[in-house]
């Protein structure tokens, strides 16, 4: 919708409204006893008198007109919203000017307006009643008008979006991501994957590697589950996964321990982030994707394609490789495979190898309520993931890190595999002067240092409007300390993760930002920057670490400049009081997902699509088009027209061209062009039928002898018996 029109169509709206309301509270205010003349008896009133049902129906169209406005601004049609009030103005205006005397009895409108008519119905002495009523019917109108007003203010802002920032707001690096350095040593050795709990540093169960050569049969086994499971009807389906998402909550308790263990984060935690948003995700796609799944009908224009019918079906892919990271080893991978498994396919699961006992538990409560092949796990690091995309598999979905998700693509691209990136973030805060600085200070902390930083969404840069930067920071500085290491704060998760955040604060350091280091083992106390230098890798990398970079701005001009400059866009927040004015800067922000006030909670909605741009990769989890990422479509059209010949088939004569050329031209906005069209289409209809009749009765003698075959051909006669069946 473009902004310019949706104003105008907006103005107009408003325009109908108020004068649909003054025009009601001027009658009844002007001529009380005239509006209350409807409650008398018909017999009391004097011949012509306006009938009550001819006032409501006036009003009523008035409101259903303005409704219809209103639903065309909406989907973007803003011509016909405009031809639309138009039209209700002018019949509005129309009815009175015509029915003026008829109903008032008042003299002209001259008399009306000199101030010298009169009321039709004399004063009579009116019950409460009367005057209620009175009171309701203008109140209606106030209210009609109220509401059509914000609807409009609604529609303004939504036509206000704009596809993409002006130009000079793409001040980001678009030549690519900068991509992170290379992760460290993998914990897998002899064939199995080892590691200690960053917890507490004890030895972790040895999980065993699947080898590489073992992939490519249990993507199979996969894919013959999956035919079995893609037969079922899709609420059959939806029955069984909402079985598998019991017994996922049933064991919830021993979910989160295996969490505590592999990623040491607390043990809240998990049930807040992993847990319970999961329930919520079973509980969505298990109610919406029967419904989602059913074939949907194509409007085919009945006049121009007259007998077609079409709809488009969505069909299982077949095995879906799901490759997930560490960092919230149960929601990702969750994400895609309910959707993916209630579509009808098959996933083959590849863990991460620092997380790989959640993903064994996950696959396991899927092989108890679902069978043992349709959701079997792959354990390893990057062999396994490339032999999993190797294997054949129909989409790969894959959660990561820039650098990984480059070798994913690669891969994929080799086999002409679809694939699904979901990369990182170095996500902007924007903290308005307005701000409530309570609630922005504690959204920040939350969405800085959740999950120790090691969010994908996690808020990496925080701009700040330098008139409030000192309460705000004061504010940061005392509500960080008393964050408690343990009760909200876990470890990181791997040491190479540890290593990348402390080399990113010694760059810091070493550029004369006053930082403390602290924290044993692979904890890391949280670290506050206030206004670092420019070009630190901690202001341009993904850190996934608890480190809030905190900048002062003059402005909001350049805190969305400061934040557009950069090479990811997953997600980004605006905090202020004045809603619109925060909803308005959010939509200039390059990311997938912005929110007001708030922070990332919103990769916990199914219903909400969730993925970035740029550096952050080009998937979407949540919201319908997931679970179109997870199916293929097919469109069928059944012909049921019994004409021996389309105008566009054979034979391509005159009439063709005359009638095609026409069309074209009357397209292009050429008027004239309509003669062309007529007359090439009757000529069209006689040039078919006298094909038509030529086939079917053939000249004696036009009929060439096979060239091909031996056979002599057949007489006009027997093919005419032969297609008639007789
Ligand atoms: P990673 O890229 O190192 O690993 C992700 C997965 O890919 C792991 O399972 C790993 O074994 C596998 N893998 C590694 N090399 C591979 C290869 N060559 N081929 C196939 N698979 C391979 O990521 P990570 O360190 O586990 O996770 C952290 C990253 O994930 C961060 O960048 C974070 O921002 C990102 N992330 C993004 C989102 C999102 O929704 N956009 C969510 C969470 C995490």
């Amino acid at each position: 919708m473009r902004a310019g029109r949706g104003d105008l169509a907006f103005k107009g709206a408003v325009a109908f409204a108020t004068f649909f309301a003054l025009s009601v509270q001027w009658f009844l205010f002007r001529w009380p006893d005239w509006m209350y003349s409807y409650f008398v008896p018909a017999s009391e009133l004097p011949p012509g008198v306006v009938s009550p049902f001819f006032f409501v129906a006036v009003v009523a169209a008035g409101t259903v007109g303005a409704w219809v406005t209103i639903q065309l601004l909406r989907s973007g049609r803003t011509a016909l919203a405009m031809a639309n009030t138009l039209l209700g103005l002018g019949f509005w205006i129309a009815i009175w000017a015509a029915t003026w005397d008829r109903y008032f009895h008042v003299g002209t409108w001259a008399d009306w307006m000199a101030g010298t008519a009169t009321p039709l119905a004399q004063a009579k002495a009116f019950g409460l009643e009367m005057n209620v009523a009175g009171a309701l019917q203008g109140a209606a109108g106030v209210g009609t008008a109220a509401w059509l007003f914000v609807q409009g203010r609604r529609v303004r802002a939504r036509s206000a979006i704009k596809p993409d920032a002006s130009p000079a707001e793409w001040r980001g690096v678009l030549t690519g991501p900068s991509l992170q350095p290379a992760p460290g040593p993998a914990p897998i050795t002899e064939g199995e994957i080892r590691g200690t709990s960053p917890a507490d540093g004890r030895p972790l169960e040895p999980v065993r590697v699947t080898p590489a050569a073992e992939v490519a049969d249990l993507v199979t086994r996969a894919r013959v589950a999956g035919l079995r499971w893609a037969a079922l009807a899709p609420n059959e389906r939806a029955h069984r996964v909402k079985a598998a998402g019991k017994r996922f909550l049933e064991r919830a308790e021993e979910a989160a321990a295996i969490l505590e263990v592999e990623t040491g984060r607390p043990r809240a935690e998990s049930y807040l982030t992993e847990l319970i948003p999961n329930a919520d995700l079973f509980d969505h796609w298990v109610r919406t994707a029967p419904t989602a799944l059913q074939p949907a009908p194509v409007s085919i224009d009945p006049l121009v394609f007259p007998g077609k019918r079409g709809v488009v079906e969505r069909l299982p892919l077949g095995v879906v490789a799901v490759i997930s990271p560490w960092n919230f080893p149960l929601a990702l991978p969750l994400r895609t495979i309910v959707p993916a498994l209630l579509a009808g396919n098959a996933v083959v699961l590849k863990p991460s190898e620092y997380t790989p006992r959640i993903g064994a538990f996950l696959a396991q409560i899927f092989a108890e309520t679902l069978g043992p092949d349709l959701v079997p796990v792959v354990q390893g690091g990057a062999a396994q993931g490339q032999a999993l995309i190797e294997a054949g598999v129909d989409r790969v979905c894959f959660v990561g890190s820039p650098r990984t998700g480059a070798a994913v693509a690669r891969a994929a691209a080799a086999t002409l595999t679809p694939v699904s990136l979901e990369l990182g973030g170095k996500d902007a805060a924007l903290v308005l002067a307005d701000a409530d600085l309570d609630r922005a200070a504690n959204g920040v902390i939350w969405g800085a240092f959740a999950n120790a930083g090691q969010n994908c969404a996690a808020i990496e840069r925080c701009y700040v409007d330098r008139a409030i930067a000192q309460p705000f920071v004061e504010k940061l500085r005392e509500r960080i300390a008393a964050l408690q290491p343990g009760r909200d704060l876990g470890p990181l998760t791997t040491p190479a993760q540890r290593a990348l955040v402390v080399t990113q604060l010694e760059e810091a350091r070493r550029r004369g930002v006053a930082v403390r280091i602290e924290g044993d083992g692979q904890r890391l106390a949280p670290v506050l920057l206030v206004d670092p230098p420019a070009g630190l890798a901690l202001l341009r990398e993904e850190t996934f670490g608890p480190v809030l970079p905190v900048i002062p701005c003059d402005g909001e001009e350049e805190m969305v400049r400061r934040a557009n400059d950069s090479a990811y866009g997953l997600t980004a927040s605006v905090w202020s009081r004045d809603l619109a004015r925060a909803e308005a800067l959010g939509r200039r922000l390059q990311a997938g997902v912005v929110t007001v006030n708030n922070h990332a909670f919103t990769g916990g909605l199914a219903q909400a699509p969730w993925g970035g741009v740029r550096g952050s990769g080009g998937g979407v989890t949540g919201g319908p088009d997931a679970l179109h990422e997870l199916t293929r479509q097919r469109f069928v059209l059944v012909d049921s027209s019994r004409k021996a010949r389309e105008l566009w088939w054979y034979p391509y004569d005159a009439s063709a061209l005359r009638l095609s050329r026409g069309l074209a031209r009357l397209r292009a906005g050429q008027v004239g062009a309509l003669g062309e069209v007529v007359g090439g289409f009757l000529g069209r209809m006689r040039s078919l039928k006298a094909a038509d009749h030529a086939t079917a009765h053939p000249a004696p003698g036009a009929h060439e002898p096979d060239r091909i075959g031996t056979q002599p051909s057949k007489s006009p006669a027997e093919t005419l018996e032969e297609r008639s069946g007789t």
